[in-house]
């Protein structure tokens, strides 16, 4: 089956073209990021405003670089949430149109199973599977006995991964976003700060990054207030090895408990350099094969979310006209 997939939840214009689940024909993404930067992160109703005026032209693109025509289409698949109310909304709608104008079934969407589903573009899915998800909203550990089934094992208490980088960075007066500029300057540095690792209870596979936030600033404000010099890839260095050491070592404990045969990585932080390669050292010998989908996967696209609504398609699970943003969807 062919389907044409449609994402706005945040940031990014983006609509794709996928064949049977793991065939990429198209991926247009027009990111928003430069507009959105001068105000140190994403402004809600000037990113509803550019969706508008960048669907049509994404969604002409995408038809186009495949060279179909929507009658070559089997199905419109959009992202209904989680992610911002009027962004979602754009797409959504977009989504709607095209099913009626054209007679196609419809698709809704989990962004979270999207961000999952990347990696079914490069290698097929070896059940079962554990996802670690680290984004800009969410680091959760998800047990996956088959297609389309999700058991959230673990999920962070207060802020994502992602968001972390983006305060952090924020701090360190660095653009936004800060996550890709922080991995860089680590890359530099060295972890000789001793920031806080929060492993919670002995068991426990959630997770916990706002006290490593607190620290890292606090650290910043004594130098501040002693007026001494210190070294921003060294912050850079000793922040991010505190968020991977905690981000890998309970996914290694997660996918042993849970005898899984593959880990998954996905979502925007794992186009990061130091946890990338932390991951691949920690499960080289680990007889699971770890899968880390490539950079342009990894951030917001609409080819994972045609990935994903290729299982719905299969399935049979369409949804009707009745479909709407949901900003608060749950995955399971
Ligand atoms: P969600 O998917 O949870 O709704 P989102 O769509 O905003 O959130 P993504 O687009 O998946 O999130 O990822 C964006 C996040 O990834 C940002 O917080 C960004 O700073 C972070 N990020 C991107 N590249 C890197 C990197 N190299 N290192 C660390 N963080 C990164
Ligand atoms: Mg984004
Ligand atoms: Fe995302």
């Amino acid at each position: 089956e062919i389907i044409l997939a449609i994402e706005t939840s945040c940031d990014e214009t983006a609509v794709a073209i996928v064949q049977n689940g793991t065939e990429l024909l198209a991926n247009v993404v027009a990111t928003q990021m430069e507009i959105h930067q001068r105000y140190g992160g994403v402004v809600p109703e000037i990113a509803s405003r550019h969706h508008i005026q960048q669907m049509t032209l994404v969604l002409e693109q995408a038809l186009e670089k495949a060279e179909l025509t929507m009658s070559d289409i089997d199905a419109i698949a959009v992202t209904e949430g989680p992610g911002l109310v009027g962004a979602l909304l754009v797409g959504v709608n977009a989504a709607k149109a095209l099913a009626f104008a054209h007679n196609k079934p419809l698709i809704g969407v989990h962004h979270i199973a999207g961000h999952i589903y990347a990696n079914r573009l490069e290698n097929e899915f070896q059940f079962p599977l554990l996802s670690l998800v680290v984004s800009g909203g969410h680091t959760e550990l998800i047990v996956m006995k088959d297609h389309g089934e999700y058991e959230v094992i673990g999920e962070t208490r207060d802020d994502a991964a992602g968001e972390a980088y983006d305060k952090v960075a924020k701090a360190l007066n660095l653009p936004y976003p800060g996550g890709p500029e922080l991995d860089r300057l680590a890359q530099q540095g060295e972890p000789v700060y001793d920031f806080p690792r929060a492993w919670l209870e002995k068991d426990s596979f959630d997770f916990s990054f706002s006290g490593l936030k607190t620290a890292v600033i606090n650290q910043l404000n004594q130098f501040k207030q002693k007026n001494e010099t210190y070294r921003i890839e060294d912050i850079a260095a000793s922040f991010q090895a505190s968020v991977i050491e905690v981000l890998v070592e309970k996914t290694y404990r997660a996918a042993v408990e849970n005898g899984v045969e593959q880990v998954i990585v996905a979502g925007g932080v794992s186009a990061n350099k130091g946890l990338r390669e932390a991951l691949e050292e920690r499960f080289k010998d680990a007889g699971i094969t770890l899968m880390i989908p490539p950079l342009h996967l990894c951030t917001d696209n609409a080819a994972m979310i045609g990935a994903a609504a290729s299982i719905s398609y299969r399935k049979g699970n369409f949804s009707d006209f009745t479909l709407n943003a949901n900003p608060g969807l749950i995955l399971e």
